[in-house]
């Protein structure tokens, strides 16, 4: 089955790095799941230039920090200019992001500013102390709020990353039946909110210490749509044969 593999390089790369990944990522990938790559807007451009064997789609990892976009923003990137670079996708409210900004009303305009013309995936994802405290499923559908509230049709299919903030490059990963019964949460959650969605229009991938040895176990996981990959993106080999899986 076609699954999604995201990849999430953050700040991490340079104009020699792309260029060694796509000399061997070309080369070697073969795959029929959905590949996008999430690089540094500053690499963007370079990344695009390997894209004219349409084997994967181009995101943004982060649109604009400012809430108010009405205004011109020193250091901010628009909707447009993401889309002027073939980007399909962004990523909106990763933990990271979270973590400087801590405040749902820049995610909110940031949704409102994409208004469909973006791929949003959207990141949600408990602490530590949630899960310590049982508390996941709240936390999870108080950060799926934002999302819900700005939905707009053109939003569909909605994308969702599952990503627990204690798996992020912590090498720790929830069991697969954790996976699979927060995967179905989600999915129930945003079905209740927005009743005229169908399941098949809300993906949810996992994200948090994704590598090859587990990829295929997660991505076969079910209520699993994809992964979101951080750390293991950045070795091309790695990467590519998880690309490559068959699931
Ligand atoms: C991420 O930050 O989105 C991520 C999933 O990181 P890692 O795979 O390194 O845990």
């Amino acid at each position: 089955m076609k699954k999604i593999i995201a990849a999430n390089w953050k700040n991490n790369g340079s104009k020699k790095f792309v260029k060694d990944f796509f000399d061997y990522f070309l080369d070697n990938v073969d795959t029929k799941n959905e590949i996008i790559f999430f690089p540094p807007d500053l690499y963007i451009d370079q990344v695009n230039n390997y894209r004219n064997k349409e084997i994967f789609s181009l995101g943004g990892q982060n649109l604009n920090t400012n809430p108010f976009f009405k205004t011109t923003v020193t250091g901010a990137n628009s909707c447009d200019m993401f889309l002027d670079n073939n980007c399909s996708h962004i990523l909106i409210g990763h933990s990271e992001v979270r973590a400087q900004y801590n405040d749902t009303l820049i995610f909110s305009e940031q949704l409102k500013h994409v208004n469909g013309k973006l791929k949003v995936i959207f990141c949600i994802g408990e602490e530590e102390l949630d899960r310590e405290n049982n508390s996941t499923s709240e936390k999870l559908s108080e950060l799926l709020d934002t999302l819900v509230k700005n939905f707009k049709i053109t939003h569909i299919p909605v994308f969702v990353a599952y990503e627990p903030v204690w798996a992020i490059g912590s090498g720790k990963t929830p069991t697969l039946e954790d996976i699979s019964y927060i995967h179905r949460f989600i999915k129930n959650k945003i079905l209740e909110k927005l009743p005229s969605l169908k399941e098949k229009d809300i993906m949810v991938l996992y994200g948090g210490s994704v590598n090859l040895k587990n990829a295929k176990d997660i991505l076969n996981t079910p209520y699993v749509d994809g992964v979101l990959i951080g750390g293991a993106s950045l070795d091309v080999k790695e990467f590519t044969n998880i690309c490559n899986l068959k699931i």
